[in-house]
């Protein structure tokens, strides 16, 4: 399914020489570009009037259901310029189903595949410039979401919902060189229960999290680990990442999809790359208690979090109000940093796309 898309073109886009000078230096989420893609749904006409407009304030009525109810999902993908200057993505159809497993999960319609890949490919036909240059990790990142954009106050899923692109430009998540994080253990609050929205990208799960956030702002940390909501016992993820632990054989584990953890592209991308390498990897359940143990006799050596955003994070030690786990001031892992090197490689075309996954925006 292609639908042609209207174009509306910004009246007044972001003279260049502003735009170049954002771009020296972007900060996440600080500045869009000068387009938003649209498209909408209506429970008896299906999606329609897809269009790319001036960036802009959405005009909401105060009764439409997302800001009552928080029937909302969203998506994160970048765009990567490459030395030659064409504009890639990377496996934006996992992004695609992931949101249609998102949007089944809040009731919300289902983006077709299709339709999401030309979103991208539509923004990028008209705010290609904002694609920074190739250096220092920088890169466009998309938010594509969904909102339930019907005026009406009843409790049930929306009959309007409304599709939306908008893309920021960003700069490395490291500036200066790697430096593994801390990371805060929540021990009093979960993001996902069983059977609840821990696998749909959805805002709830993040505000879910900010409390916890906090928390751990006021000891240092920059993330947040959560546990099971059911025993505490569990690792899960952070707040936005996956977790993976390396361990003093070479071998690798990660929590496995159980139903309350976000199923990461580059979770998916890493475990691909760690078996091309000949290492054994297991997706399976992993104890607070064993990476208490194993970062404390030396078994576990590495630990690092990935996700879009910041691709791989080492991390250096783990906190909660009752215990420290790991070295202040530790360096990178080996194995983190050759995957985050390989991967991005990958990403900006420096690196064989083995496995097909970059997909060419323009
Ligand atoms: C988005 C997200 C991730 C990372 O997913 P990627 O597809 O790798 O960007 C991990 N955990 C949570 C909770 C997320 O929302």
């Amino acid at each position: 399914m292609t639908i042609s898309f209207e174009r509306h073109l910004n009246p007044n886009p972001t003279p260049d020489a502003e735009r170049e000078e954002i771009l020296k230096a972007p900060v996440f989420g600080a500045k869009l570009t000068d387009h938003q893609v649209l498209i909408v749904w209506e429970k008896d006409k299906g999606w329609h009037s897809a269009q790319v407009i001036p960036y802009g304030p959405i005009m909401m009525d105060p009764s439409a259901a997302v800001l009552h109810y928080g029937q909302e999902i969203f998506e994160g993908i970048k765009a990567y310029r490459h030395q030659d200057g064409s504009i890639w993505t990377f496996r934006p159809m996992e992004n695609a189903k992931r949101m249609q497993r998102s949007a089944k999960r809040l009731a919300l319609p289902e983006l077709p595949t299709e339709l999401f890949l030309q979103s991208l490919k539509e923004l990028i036909a008209v705010d290609g410039a904002w694609v920074p240059a190739p250096v220092d990790e920088k890169t466009l990142y998309f938010r594509p979401f969904e909102i339930a954009a019907e005026n009406f106050l009843g409790v049930r899923a929306a009959h309007r919902a409304e599709y939306r692109v908008i893309a920021s430009p960003v700069g490395p998540y490291f500036t200066g060189g790697l430096k593994p994080v801390k990371i805060w253990i929540a021990l009093d609050s979960a993001r996902a229960g069983r059977h609840g929205t821990g696998e749909a990208k959805t805002g709830g799960n993040y505000a879910a999290s900010l409390q916890a956030q906090n928390e751990g702002y006021e000891h240092g940390c920059s993330q947040v680990m959560f546990l099971d909501a059911e025993s505490a016992t569990y690792i899960e993820e952070l707040g936005g990442m996956n977790l993976f632990f390396v361990y003093k054989d070479g071998s690798v584990t990660t929590p496995a999809l159980d139903g309350t953890i976000l199923h990461g592209i580059t979770r998916s991308s890493v475990i691909q790359l760690i078996k091309d390498r000949g290492l054994k990897l297991e997706e399976r359940k992993i104890t607070l208690e064993e990476v208490r143990q194993g970062m404390n006799a030396g078994d576990i050596v590495e630990v690092f979090a990935c996700g879009t955003a910041a691709v791989i994070t080492p991390v250096g030690q783990f906190l909660s109000k009752n215990e420290t786990l790991g070295q202040e001031n530790s360096e990178p892992g080996q194995l983190t940093a050759s995957l985050r090197e390989e991967l991005t490689g990958i990403q900006y075309g420096t690196v064989e796309d083995r496995h097909n996954w970059l997909v060419k925006l323009s």
